[in-house]
């Protein structure tokens, strides 16, 4: 019933083209009946935020259940009570809900199946392919041997059945201490492939678990619970990452010698890594733990809930997701490449407005001291729907300090002694004169306007060259301003030592006293605006009442590349 019609040959070629190897199989599987309908899952562990490679992870799951009108489950890997947390939960269903994604009933954990695990390793050593070992963890990974060298044998492996379901009974009763004993699956200590020398499946572990509580002190690992955790859920096609290639045999022998009530399969995709940025959560955990971010939602983390608060939206991370594919090969991407996915998003959907970063006040001398004219402005020239508002125009304004110089080179096109320019939406002015305090510093300019020119054009046709934002001194919102770099100044942070040692010192700039058009008062927390010439800047949680914070969330143009080079030359 879920089946999808094959695609017809009189169709546009392009929708033939596969799009990859993972949706190339369920096609298949559901085309020869192996499949009738298409059932996937996302297992995070409840250890840690949510970074971009897990949206990539989300996104071709929770993607192919809709596109295949199947189901995704959200399952939490909670088999490690003693680093996993409710709130990293909490967190995490958050986040896979903003990027767009709903699992509907599907909420599970590998904790629901405890007891059923238990069974099954129960199972195992009735079946004698499972014991008790006493060898402690450093002498099981001695007696495991190489890449080059077969393992040997553990003296316990050849435990009666009846010993060792006593022993498996009286570790679940919590009869010994951490690491005394573990439950090994009795495979081949000679395999060529060291995951399949008898891997330990449950081990003692004496801590609360958050949903279990205190039921268990007896844990199965990652290799045992998955599959089987999948088999229940019946998983059709269990997709991960790459580094899970070579347990894939480990997966089958479970799922082969269990009786298992389905049989999925595993497939494995190439993990995301991104230039500029880590992705490993043991990493992000240290860069939150020794505070060189202020949190897992620093707008500079690549965690979900960082783009969020930087102001990144979730279609154009799931655009991202969709646009690098997903391959078998390792490779990292240009960060660039999803700054341009959000920076083309933005531009369809973000209100535009006036900002003034670094103010230089400007007073117009011929213009009435007292008076305001509104000027009426599109919100956003991409949507027509989003109509105009008001801007309030007076005597005295703010301008950007980088757009005036008092002695300015030939090209430069803005605000300087004699010149004239355009404020957008109202006149021409022409600057007059510079006022300096006792520094020698510019602290005021002095202007004349044009009244024949309102709208920003002269009716006798003269142009100007430059056009520069503003805002009306009277009328301004004050508001600090987040201005953000790459966390990291290598490409591949760590790539030659130590990754902390690559982190950009620069990474947060704090601009206070920053001057906003009224229109920004009230914008809503999250709402990504773009400050006109400047980028696009998101109403941070931070804000109060009285004190109103944006982010910077990204550029109007990519310059990283040049102000490096700039700073290099
Ligand atoms: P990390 O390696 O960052 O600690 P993890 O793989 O241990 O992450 P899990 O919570 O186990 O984190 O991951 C849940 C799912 O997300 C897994 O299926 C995993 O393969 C996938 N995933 C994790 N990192 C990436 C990545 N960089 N690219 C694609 N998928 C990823
Ligand atoms: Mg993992």
């Amino acid at each position: 019933m879920n089946q999808k019609p094959p695609p017809s040959n009189t169709q546009d070629a392009n929708e033939d083209i596969t799009q990859d190897f993972i949706r190339d199989i369920i096609n298949k599987d559901l085309k020869s009946g192996y499949h009738t309908s298409v059932v996937t899952r996302f297992p995070p562990e409840p250890n840690g935020h949510l970074h971009i490679g897990h949206a990539k992870a989300i996104c071709l799951n929770f993607g192919i259940a809709n596109e295949f009108s199947g189901q995704c489950h959200l399952r939490f890997d909670d088999t490690n009570p003693s680093k996993e947390e409710q709130e990293f939960v909490d967190a995490i269903k958050e986040d896979v809900q903003w990027l767009g994604f709903d699992w509907g009933e599907h909420l599970h954990h590998t904790s629901d199946y405890f007891e059923q695990l238990y069974s099954w390793a129960e199972y195992l050593i009735n079946k004698n392919m499972a014991y008790i070992d006493d060898l402690s963890a450093i002498q099981i990974r001695e007696y495991r041997g190489t890449l080059r060298e077969p393992g040997k044998n553990s003296p316990f492996r050849d435990r009666s059945i009846a010993e060792n379901l006593a022993l498996f009974r009286k570790m679940r009763a919590g009869e010994f201490k951490n690491g005394e004993k573990v439950l090994r699956a009795k495979i081949d200590m000679a395999s060529g492939n060291i995951n399949l020398r008898d891997p330990v499946i449950y081990r003692i572990m004496h801590a609360e678990h958050p949903r279990t509580g205190n039921a268990w002190c007896i844990y199965p690992n990652y290799d045992f619970a998955h599959g089987q955790s999948d088999a229940i859920e019946k998983i059709t096609h269990s997709i991960c990452t790459i580094e899970f290639e070579d347990h894939r045999p480990l997966y089958d022998w479970f799922i082969t010698n269990l009786p298992v009530p389905s049989k999925p399969r595993q497939y494995e995709f190439a993990r995301l890594n991104l230039t500029y940025t880590v992705l490993s959560k043991r990493r992000l955990k240290q860069l939150v733990s020794e505070k060189y971010v202020s949190g897992w939602d620093d707008p500079r983390m690549p965690t979900i809930s960082g783009y969020r608060r930087r102001g990144y939206p979730a279609v154009a991370i799931r655009d991202f997701t969709n646009r690098i594919g997903i391959s078998k090969s390792n490779s990292t991407i240009e960060v660039q490449s999803l700054e341009a996915c959000v920076r083309e998003h933005l531009n369809q959907i973000a209100l535009r407005r006036m900002a003034v970063l670094k103010p230089l006040k400007v007073v117009i001398e011929n213009y009435p001291d007292g008076q305001t004219e509104e000027f009426e402005a599109k919100n956003n020239p991409n949507d027509e729907n989003s109509g105009t508002r008001k801007i309030q125009f007076t005597r005295e304004f703010f301008i950007e300090q980088d757009d005036f110089m008092e002695d300015p080179p030939k090209k430069f096109f803005r605000l300087a002694p004699g010149r004239e320019v355009r404020l957008r939406y109202a006149y021409f002015i022409t600057c007059t004169a510079v006022l300096k305090n006792e520094e020698k510093e510019i602290v005021e300019i002095r202007c004349t306007y044009d009244p024949e020119t309102k709208g920003g054009n002269a009716p006798d046709g003269r142009k100007v060259k430059g056009t520069i934002h503003w805002v009306a001194a009277p009328y301004a919102i004050e508001a600090e301003i987040r201005q953000y770099e790459h966390l990291f100044t290598k490409e591949i942070p760590g790539e030659n030592g130590e990754f902390l040692d690559d982190i950009n010192s620069e990474s947060l700039k704090i601009l206070s006293n920053c001057k906003l058009e009224s229109a920004l008062k009230n914008t809503p927390i999250g709402e990504t605006i773009q400050f006109e010439r400047l980028g696009y800047y998101s109403a941070d949680k931070d804000t109060s009442s009285s004190h109103l914070i944006f982010n910077q969330t990204i550029e109007l143009r990519d310059t990283w590349g040049k102000n490096k080079r700039s700073e290099n030359a």
